[in-house]
């Protein structure tokens, strides 16, 4: 191995890792990956990027800036536009390239290939700009290519789980940044479990299923995050055993602010708890503990149909006949929506 690649532990990494890391070692190179998220990355990050930005974001600078020490000879920071037909991933990942640009962050040369499929099905052209500093052979980078698809449908397939109904089943909605960067969303599965809730991911559920549940909303989601998580919101209404929902959002995020709405209107039909936990530099375990802790107990009151439980919805769940969280109808409760 000849040359040294950087890629950040941010953004695109925390769904596409085996994808990218399988591809440029296939083709003869050493990827380097930032350390996890720590407290010197995230202020790094904050300090390098304009504040108006979202934290995933000045958190994947961080990542840049941490690899800048490494002595490497490429970073590679794609233009993402889109993964998929008729669907965009978000304005601030099409611009992460010439941010990193502008920025006075010193870079070593920067690997930035358009990916962009809704204008074409072709890869070949992306690849071989992924690949020009280091080969032009196209069988070369095909073999690479095969490869890399290969274990990235294995690693999505090991994420599939059979869901079991238990006591406590919490479906956590976020982008796969916020779901799995831990220093970012302040340890929340921890907590969760430790309050003894089961976690259920979007990605426990297949893409295919997902998808085929989404048919059911009436118009086209334009964005592949926001498909994932109303997808996994509908596919998992269909199952018994579901106690509430948690949605990990970005403070600044165009797409969480309204995915939140759209996705609260499916829970209210069905009565389902729901917390929205909205994410900046600024928040605190204690703060979101507290309010984890308040959540679980509610569900706790309404799954012993407490009679002075009130869900935030307006119902009083002990003068309901309705089998909370399984039904999906709002039985004979009189109590109006909010
Ligand atoms: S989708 Fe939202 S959280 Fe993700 S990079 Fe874009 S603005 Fe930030």
């Amino acid at each position: 191995m000849n040359w040294k690649i950087g890629l950040p532990r941010a953004l695109f990494y925390h769904t596409y890792f085996p994808l990218w890391t399988t591809f440029f070692e296939a083709l003869g190179g050493q990827v380097i990956v930032s350390p996890p998220t720590n407290k010197i990355i995230l202020d790094e990050g904050i300090q390098s990027v304009v504040a108006e930005t979202c934290l995933p974001v000045k958190i994947f600078f961080g990542h840049v800036q941490a690899l800048c020490q490494k002595n490497l000879d490429y970073l590679f920071v794609p233009r993402l536009i889109s993964v998929e037909k008729k669907a965009y991933i978000c304005p601030k990942f099409m611009g992460l390239p010439d941010m990193l640009e502008a920025s006075k962050i010193k870079h070593p040369p920067l690997i930035k290939p358009v990916i962009n499929q809704v204008k074409t099905n072709q890869v070949n052209s992306f690849l071989c700009d992924c690949a020009a500093p280091f080969t032009t052979k196209w069988s070369k980078i095909k073999k690479a290519w095969q490869k890399a698809m290969q274990e990235q449908r294995d690693y999505e397939q090991k994420l599939v789980k059979e869901i079991k109904t238990t006591d406590l089943n919490i479906l956590i909605l976020g982008h796969d940044y916020n779901l799995h960067d831990h220093y970012l969303n302040l340890g929340l599965w921890e907590k969760l479990r430790r309050l003894g809730c089961t976690i259920i991911l979007p990605s426990h559920f297949p893409q295919r299923e997902r998808e085929t549940h989404l048919q059911k909303f009436p118009k086209l989601v334009f964005w592949t995050y926001g498909k994932t998580q109303l997808g996994a919101v509908y596919s998992f209404m269909e199952q018994p055993g579901l106690k509430g929902v948690i949605n990990l959002t970005s403070f600044g995020c165009g797409i969480d602010s309204f995915m939140d709405s759209l996705i609260i209107r499916r829970l209210i039909e069905r009565q389902i708890p729901y917390l929205n936990v909205i994410l900046d530099e600024h928040s605190g375990k204690a703060g979101l503990f507290t309010r984890l802790e308040a959540f679980v107990d509610i569900i706790r009151w309404r799954s012993d149909n407490h009679q002075d439980y009130i869900s935030s919805y307006g119902y009083n769940v002990g003068t309901c006949q309705r089998d909370a969280g399984t039904s999906g109808s709002r039985g004979d409760c009189a109590a109006p929506l909010y």
